[in-house]
This record gives C-alpha cells, sequence and structure tokens, in this order.
C-alpha cells in the first residue's frame, strides 16, 4: 500500500516531464554565471516579480539567510513574528550569521500587522538598543496554517517601512499559493517587496531550490555571502531546470490542492475528536484535537491506514496537500478518517 504523505509539501518526487527537463538542460558553471539555465531561472523570476536580479540556492533558509544578512548589519534588530520561519526553523541563523536581535511580534495566524510597527520600532538615537534593521513577512504563513496577507495590510507594512527607510522582506516559500488566492499579479506583488524568497521545492514539486530576487546590488552581495557559506553550485541548471519545468506546469495546479485541503478540512471538521481546524486558505491544514494527549495516537492509527500527517505542537496535527495527492487520495484519506474514532 502507497503511503499518502502529508506531512509537508516538501516530499513531493519530480514527475517524468520534470525529470526529462532536468536531463536535457544546457549546463555549465555556475559559480562562474555561465549556467545557462541556472541564468534563466534567476532572469525569469526577477522578471516576474519586477525586480532586478535573483539568485538561486539550494533552500529557502539559505535564501532567507542571505536575505537578512544583506539588509543588516551586526547589532541590529530584526522585525518579525514569533512563529516565523526565519526565526523559530532556521537554527537561530539570524543571531548566528548576522548577529542580529530579533523584535517579534505577535499577529492572527503568524501574520504581523502594520500597526503593531510603530511601537516595535527602536528609537535610532537611543543607544541602548539595537538598530531596527529590517522587517520580515511571511505569506502564506506557515504556523498560521497556511494563512494569506491581505494586500490592503502589505501596503500598510509597505508605508510604514518607507517612512522609516527599513527594508522589508518577504518569506514567500510558498507564495504562489498566496498569489493562488488573492490574485495579485506576482508584477504588483513584488512592488511591496525589497526582497522575496521563493522555494520551488514545496508545493512547485522541484526536488531542490529557492530563489532570492531584489536588486542587482543586493544579489551581487547575496552571491558573495553565498559562496562564502559554502552554497555555490556548479553545473546547477539540471536542478534549476527542474525549478523553471515546476513554474512553467504546476503553479496553475495549485488550485486543486487549495481544493483538496478544504475537502480534507471540512471532514476533519466533523469528526468528534477534532475541536476545530483552522479554517483553510490554501494548501495546509490544522486540526486542533479534543484530547490533546491522543495526538500521537491518532497519528500512529492513520498510519497504520497509510496516511501520514505530522505533529504541529501540542495537541496539533498538520496535513499539507501537495502535486505527490490525487482526488482518490483525498477520497481514500476521507473515508479511512470516518471510520477511525479515538474516543
Ligand atoms: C520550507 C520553508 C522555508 C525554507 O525551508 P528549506 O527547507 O530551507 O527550503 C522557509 N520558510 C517557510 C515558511 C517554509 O515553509
Amino acid at each position: 500500500m502507497k503511503a499518502i504523505d502529508f506531512r509537508s509539501d516538501t516530499v513531493t518526487l519530480p514527475t517524468e516531464g520534470m525529470k526529462e527537463a532536468m536531463l536535457n538542460a544546457p549546463l555549465g558553471d555556475d559559480v562562474f554565471s555561465e549556467d545557462p539555465t541556472v541564468n534563466r531561472l534567476e532572469s525569469h523570476l526577477a522578471e516576474c516579480f519586477g525586480k532586478e536580479a535573483a539568485l538561486f540556492c539550494a533552500s529557502g533558509t539559505l535564501t532567507n539567510q542571505l536575505a537578512i544578512m544583506g539588509h543588516t548589519s551586526p547589532g541590529g534588530e530584526v522585525i518579525c513574528h514569533v512563529e516565523s520561519h526565519v526565526y523559530k526553523y532556521e537554527g537561530g541563523g539570524i543571531g548566528r550569521n548576522s548577529h542580529c536581535s530579533v523584535k517579534l511580534l505577535n499577529g492572527n495566524r503568524g501574520r504581523i500587522e502594520a500597526h503593531q510597527l510603530a511601537d516595535a520600532l527602536n528609537n535610532p538615537l537611543d543607544v541602548h538598543l539595537p538598530m531596527t534593521q529590517l522587517v520580515s513577512i511571511e505569506d502564506t504563513a506557515n504556523r498560521g496554517g497556511g494563512a494569506v496577507y491581505d494586500l490592503n495590510e502589505i501596503a500598510k507594512i509597505r508605508t510604514f517601512c518607507d517612512a522609516h527607510k527599513l527594508p522589508l522582506h518577504l518569506d514567500g516559500a510558498r507564495v504562489y499559493n498566496a498569489l493562488a488566492v488573492n490574485k495579485c499579479p506576482p508584477l504588483n506583488y513584488g512592488k511591496y517587496y525589497d526582497s522575496i524568497s521563493i522555494c520551488l521545492s514545496k508545493g512547485l514539486g522541484a526536488p531542490v531550490g529557492s530563489v532570492l530576487i531584489g536588486t542587482k546590488e543586493f544579489i551581487q552581495k547575496a552571491r558573495r555571502n553565498r559562496k562564502v557559506m559554502g552554497g555555490g553550485m556548479r553545473q546547477a541548471g539540471m536542478l534549476a531546470a527542474a525549478g523553471l519545468y515546476a513554474l512553467e506546469n504546476h503553479v496553475e495546479r495549485l488550485q486543486e490542492d487549495h481544493l483538496h485541503a478544504r475537502a480534507l478540512e471540512t471532514c476533519l471538521h466533523e469528526q468528534p475528536w477534532i475541536d476545530y481546524c483552522l479554517p483553510v486558505e490554501t494548501n495546509i491544514v490544522v486540526a486542533v484535537l479534543k484530547e490533546p494527549n491522543s495526538r500521537d495516537t491518532v497519528i500512529a492509527t492513520l498510519a497504520n491506514k497509510g496516511i501520514r500527517c505530522m505533529a504541529f505542537g501540542p495537541g496539533m496535527l498538520r496535513f499539507v496537500t501537495h502535486l505527490g495527492i490525487s482526488s482518490s487520495d483525498i477520497d481514500q484519506t476521507v473515508e479511512a478518517i470516518k471510520t477511525s474514532t479515538f474516543m
């Protein structure tokens, strides 16, 4: 029995078409900026989001960390959500790589609000305080269960950043899931940010890779820092080809993942052992159990039925839909959930 794996949208395997694109990609040495396929991916994404340049990296952690390094200097401070990936899941990289502290904000489902920024900003004339140097937001917000930012809120955050000469970074690991919901063309969406990190290896289904985009000068600095950190790759066009293929073939189908996530939410919501689900907006379903202590039993019981989901905090489960999950997988999962009882 093939497991239906909802643990993450990173578990996708390359499709036949993607593998063919990878095999046929023209290659060169990307540390010399001579890999035509990497160059094509970088210029394509920069152009899509209306930026000057882009940099292909091995992971979203690397693109986020290079962005933070590029925008800050030691002793600075980054404003971000308390549950943001850049703070919570990057191994303390803000401190370790950029020597900066963080000002952590609470906010609805992983999103900050513009009105919180005035209090979070340190007075640059007060020598006691670290200099606020960057605002970083996440869209969609993973810990918020794939919540999407309201475009008006992003515009207000941008206005605040402009008024205080602060750069704004987007952790856009799942930015295409956000764009599928807010219907904003990437070119318009890109205007809000100084830099954007985009993962090709999440719902888009590439095996490896993230892209950082920004100004030419910012990307040149990131290119240098990527090399320093050992992240310069040679014939990386094989991987970039997977990313280009994903952008061409797997963006529109994200809507399907969102419908699948809704179906899963509806089913989970009806179960007596589920307290509630975070309202699904994209491809992530976060379910809260009535009996928090039953979490690991639920995970193990579902795993025995070939359905894999992940612990997402005390009493919480996360299911993520992606291109490895078909409509019949969803039907099968719904059936398995309906016939399971934990009370
Ligand atoms: C997955 C993810 C990243 C990057 O993760 P990598 O595994 O390093 O590619 C960054 N931000 C968010 C919100 C993510 O979900």
